[in-house]
């Protein structure tokens, strides 16, 4: 199996950890990173997926080196944490134009090799705040919850043409993201996951392995909670 993957926002954390993975089961990985340095033994290309034309040059460079993008993993995103009276208009649309609307760019680039291949895996990084909400991150919440949106809406248009689309939707995970967390608070928060930690990337890469994989073929549209069992119920 080496199949041309590109996974957004590759450059570190829960991207990096997935890039490796796959690289690491043989695929042809390929990662975008918008700034710091590019990840060492994988193909990165510069991208900032808030830019229409950025997307379009980056899936070029990785056409041109990997042949078009068989397995898209939508991961990149950020937050802009505030509590309602409190948020800008500009924090919540920044916030949405990279995690959701950032997330449509790609795909909708990717498309285009996957219905000429008939064939596509699609994964978007979503999150379990998606699924229950969570004080002062109502623009993160909203983007990661039309997110599962997007990828129903995708998995119903494009079923037919051989293209699977997952949401994985992680709890909190070990990562630059987490890491302004006190101690106080993480210890606060594991206390409440039946699993009694937080999420390490690699278990993230795993479930996202999986619903890339051929194992997945008769999956789709499907949201895998990989959260330690803390948003259980939905
Ligand atoms: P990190 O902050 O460690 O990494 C985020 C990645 O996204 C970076 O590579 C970053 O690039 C990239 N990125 C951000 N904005 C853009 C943009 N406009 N264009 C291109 N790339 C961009 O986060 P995580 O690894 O923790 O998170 C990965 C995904 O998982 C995110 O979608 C996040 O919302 C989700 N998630 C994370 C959880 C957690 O607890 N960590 C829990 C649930 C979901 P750059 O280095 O240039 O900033």
């Amino acid at each position: 199996m080496s199949r041309s993957v590109l996974i957004t926002g590759g450059s570190r954390g829960i991207g990096l950890a997935i890039a490796r993975r796959m690289a690491a089961a043989g695929d042809r990985v390929a990662v975008t990173h918008r700034t710091g340095e590019p990840p060492k033994g994988l193909l990165s290309v510069q991208c900032d997926i808030t830019d229409a034309d950025q997307v379009d040059v980056a899936f070029k460079q990785v056409e041109a080196e990997h042949g078009p993008v068989e397995v898209l993993i939508a991961n990149a995103g950020i937050t802009k944490d505030q509590l309602l009276m409190r948020m800008s208009e500009d924090d919540f649309t920044a916030v949405v134009d990279t995690n959701l609307t950032g997330a449509f760019r790609v795909v909708k680039r990717a498309s285009r090799g996957m219905l000429r291949a008939k064939k596509g895996r699609v994964v978007f990084i979503s999150s379990a705040v998606a699924l229950r909400g969570e004080i002062g991150q109502a623009n993160y919440a909203a983007s990661k919850a039309g997110l599962i949106g997007l990828a129903r809406s995708m998995a119903r248009e494009l079923g037919l043409r051989g293209i699977t689309f997952n949401v994985v939707a992680p709890g909190l995970t070990e990562t630059a993201m987490s890491e302004s967390l006190t101690e106080e608070q993480r210890e606060h928060l594991a206390s409440q996951i039946p699993l009694g930690r937080l999420a390490r990337p690699e278990e993230i890469a795993a479930a996202v392995a999986f619903l890339a994989s051929e194992n997945a073929s008769y999956i789709t549209g499907a949201v895998l909670p990989v959260d330690g069992g803390a948003g259980m119920g939905h």
